[in-house]
This record gives structure tokens, sequence and C-alpha cells, in this order.
């Protein structure tokens, strides 16, 4: 039900044909390019529309419509249309701009075409309020203008990426070297101490724009009416209680999460085989190996951990992707489907050695099924936070492998913080990725603790997520505040 397919270069807004359309309450929400931005919005939608009785319209931007997300878009239930804004030229910009660059980029060129959709929502529907999402800060300016009643940011990372993003004016002025030079941790209020080196990368250079693109994001995220973040008290409850303080110009902040994908577009095809081989494997044998919808590893780090994997004598399930060596470790942001085949890339006779043990999948696993797998027992995961969410959700330990974004960010948290994870050594040799991987699936040495651990935070995140429970009424006082 993708009923946005561009149209001679604009964008094409239909209703679902359910008839009382115009009555129901109504929201907008705009998606940042990436699976990772698009999955919990989604739900988010969902819940809405579910519970609620609020119709959803969500705007995606033609950069990234990829044979993934169009087949989930398809997907959708009743009551949540999707619209692909028109293309504009983001030719002018460097080839090397960051990711979160061309999405600040992509979203302020395409105001004027999103006031225009917004304001015929407004005349077609009851649009009660806007939401954007983390890098869409500049479609507000498209909301205000269209005179939609409120703007809501969605925040799909957690409350710790929140809280510096939220500092980040005054940070700018009292650190204003480099975070990776930094001799202390950086110290913020609610949040574990982070090391400089993994604080959020696109902070790490301050003379690119995207870092320039975050201070103003950051700026922005102030302006809001309230902030709705996917997270839950258990997994950072210091920060949470800090960020449920009200605090002049800061906007209310919801914790509403975890939201992970209930049924997705893999629901309507075969059951995927992975599936099949994972019933023959016995309960929490698994480690689930996977670098969200768009890592890739350098060559060599791909070799080691082919070979760690394979040292670790466990059995493995490994969403295989081409490798980047050029520090590109996003290589397959926009679009998640490798263009070049990735088994090419594994060490010589690894795949016969291991065909009893493991087995490799290229480009995508149906993530969230495999995570609820009862064969699956550990996840080695780049800390994408919708990954960790899912993991947790499903009481999955995780061997943590970050790669960019906030990724370092939330492997600190996750094994400083909550001792969910073992993160695997800076060098990224076989034998140390070996030892971990055996750490947690067999609850050796630190992997002990990781178990009761998660297995704690699974019960939070479930009862948070039952009628009454936190994140559930939190989302009930805002769409309360909506659609009085
Ligand atoms: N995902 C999936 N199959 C894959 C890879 C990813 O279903 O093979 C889903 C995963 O379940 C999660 C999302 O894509 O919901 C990835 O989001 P995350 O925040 O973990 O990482 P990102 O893709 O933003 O780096």
């Amino acid at each position: 039900m993708e009923n946005g397919a561009r149209n001679g270069g604009s964008a094409s807004v239909t209703g679902n044909g359910n008839g009382d359309g115009a009555l129901a309450p109504h929201v907008a929400m705009l998606v940042t390019p990436g699976m990772g931005h698009l999955i919990p919005l989604a739900e988010l939608a969902k819940r809405l529309v579910a519970r609620h009785g609020v119709r959803a319209t969500l705007l995606t931007f033609a950069s990234t419509a990829s044979a993934t997300q169009r087949k989930f878009l398809a997907s959708l239930p009743a009551g949540i249309e999707s619209v692909s804004l028109p293309p504009v030229d983001l030719s002018d910009l460097p080839p090397d701009a960051a990711i979160e660059t061309l999405m600040s980029e992509e979203c302020v060129r395409l105001v004027p075409a999103l006031t225009g959709i917004l304001a015929r929502l407004r005349e077609t529907t009851r649009l009660v309020a806007f939401v954007a999402d983390l890098f869409g800060t500049d479609s507000f300016d498209a909301a205000r203008d269209a005179g939609v009643p409120r703007r809501y940011l969605f925040f799909p990372a957690n409350l710790h990426t929140l809280t510096l993003i939220l500092n980040l004016p005054e940070l700018d002025v009292s650190i204003p070297g480099k975070f990776g030079d930094l001799a202390e941790p950086v110290r913020l209020p609610g949040c574990v101490p982070i090391p400089g080196p993994d604080i959020l990368a696109p902070l790490q250079d301050k003379s690119n724009p995207c870092y320039k693109w975050m201070l103003h994001h950051g700026k922005r995220y102030h302006e809001v009416d309230a902030i709705l973040v996917n997270s839950f008290d258990a997994v950072e409850p210091n920060a949470a209680k800090e960020l449920r303080l009200q605090k002049p110009g800061r906007p209310v902040v919801y914790p509403i999460g975890p939201l992970i994908t209930t049924n997705t577009a893999d629901d309507a095809t075969p059951r995927a085989a992975c599936l099949d081989w994972l019933d023959r494997q016995p309960a929490k044998s698994v480690i689930f190996v996977s670098f969200g919808s768009g890592g890739s590893l350098p060559t060599d780090q791909m070799r080691e951990l082919a070979l760690g994997l394979e040292l670790s004598g466990q059995r493995f399930l490994w969403v295989v992707r081409s490798p980047s060596d050029q520090g590109d470790v996003n290589a397959n942001y926009y679009d998640a489907e490798s263009k070049k085949d990735p088994f090419g890339y594994l060490p010589d006779g690894f795949t016969e050695r291991t065909k009893d043990v493991g087995l490799l999948v290229p480009s995508w696993a149906p993530q969230t099924k495999v995570l609820a797998h009862p064969a699956t027992g550990g996840f080695l995961t780049h800390c994408g936070w919708n990954s960790v969410l899912e993991s947790l959700l499903h009481g999955v330990p995780m061997v943590a492998w970050p790669l960019f974004a906030e990724q370092r960010q939330n492997a600190v948290m996750l094994t400083d913080g909550v001792g969910a994870a073992i993160r695997v050594p800076e060098s990224k040799g076989r034998s140390k990725i070996a030892a971990v991987v055996r750490e947690v699936m067999e609850g050796e040495g630190r992997g002990a603790a990781v178990r009761p651990n998660v297995a704690e935070l699974q019960q939070a995140a479930v009862d948070g997520l039952r009628d009454g429970g936190v994140a559930t009424a939190a989302l009930a006082e805002v769409a309360y505040k909506w659609t009085v």
C-alpha cells in the first residue's frame, strides 16, 4: 500500500479508502533514510492506529527507496499510508559527505514540498500532529508553515544519545577540542561515563559538516512540543530519571519503547530457510551474527570474524555482507542489499569446514524471528539501537561489535551500564573474538552475569509494554493530548 509512487517529481497523497479518514485524528511522520529509522516509526504508527484510533501517513525520502524498504512499506496495515517525497538534487555535496549530512541536507531541501504535502493533509484529514525523526528537525518549519498544531520529535536511539545531543550546544563550548583526545570520559547527567573515542561518531571530527548538523539538530530539539524515545527505563534508569525532570527550555521526554517490529514483510513470504535450519539446532546453541541494515566490515576484520567463529566452536548464523575497505562501515546504509557476492570474501575452505555448525545468509535475515527462535542463544551485534532492543525483548545476551553512529556509546552503556553484553576488544583478532563468543554462549567468566541481567531487562521491557505498563501509559498520554 505504498501510495506515494513518484509522480513527475511530486509526491502523491492518497487516503486508504476506509471512508472515515477525514474524521479520525491523523498524524504525519517524516522518516529519514534507514531501515533502523523506518521500522520503529512504523511500529509507533501501528500502535497509534491499533490502540488509539489514530491514522498515520509515513513520509519517506526518495533517496531511500530500496527493495527492502518498498517491501516493508507494502506490508503495513490499513490506517497507515506511505508517501515517497519528491527527489531532491544533492549533486553539489562532496562524494564523501557523511550520511548524517546527506539526510539533513535532503530534509532541509524538502521543506517547500513538505509544506505543500502537509497543507494538503490538513485540508483532507484531521491532522493533529507532525512527528519527525532525529535528522529531520528542519521539517518542523514545514509543519509550522502548514499550520500543523503539534510538532513532536521521535528519537529512535536511546536516552543516552538524546542526552548527549540535547547537551551538545553546551558541550560545543565547554569541550573545544576533539572528543577523541579527552583523557577523561564524558560525564552527562544520568548517563554512564562515555570515553571520548566512543562518543557518537559524527561528533568526532568537528571540522566535518556533519558535526555542525548535529549541533544544529541539538539546538532544534529544544523547540519541539515533546520527544518520544524508543527506549525504556530499566535499560538506562538514571538517564530516564533525569530526563523525566521538568526543566525550563527542555521538552517533555516520553520513553515509549521498546518498539520493535511485530510483524514484517517476511510474514507475507515463505518461511525463511534459516529458520528451518534453526529448528534443527539445540536450544540456545546458536549465535546470530549481524551488523544491522547497512553495516559492513573491512575485509581483514571479516576474515578474523570468520576464523574467530570457527575457533569458538559455537554454532552460528551469520548475515554476510560484502566488506568495505574505505573506512566506510555504513557502505550499504541507503540500500541493504550487498552489491557483490559476499561469500567470495570469506577465508578459503571456511564454508566447507563449518558447514555442520554454521549457516551463512547473504545480506538480510528475518532478525526478530531469528532472535525469537529457541535455538538462538547469543547475538553478535553492531549495537544499532533497534537490534539491541530486539535482543533484550527476546532475552538474548549480546557480543558488542560497534561500527558507526552511536553504536560505540551503546556498547559502553550495555557493558559498563546494565551488563547485557561483552564487547569484542578493539584489536578484533580471531582468538579474542572466539573467547568473547564463548563467554557469552557458555556463560563463562563475564558471561555468567550477562544472562541474568538480560533476563531482568527482558522482563522489564515486556512489563512496560503490557496494558497499563509504563511505555503503554506514556504513549496513551501522548495520544490523549493529540486527540482531545
Ligand atoms: N534487520 C533485519 N535483518 C537484517 C538486518 C537488519 O531484519 O538482516 C533489521 C533489524 O531487525 C533492525 C533493523 O533492521 O530492526 C536495523 O536497525 P538497527 O538500529 O539495529 O541498525 P541500523 O540498520 O540502523 O544500523
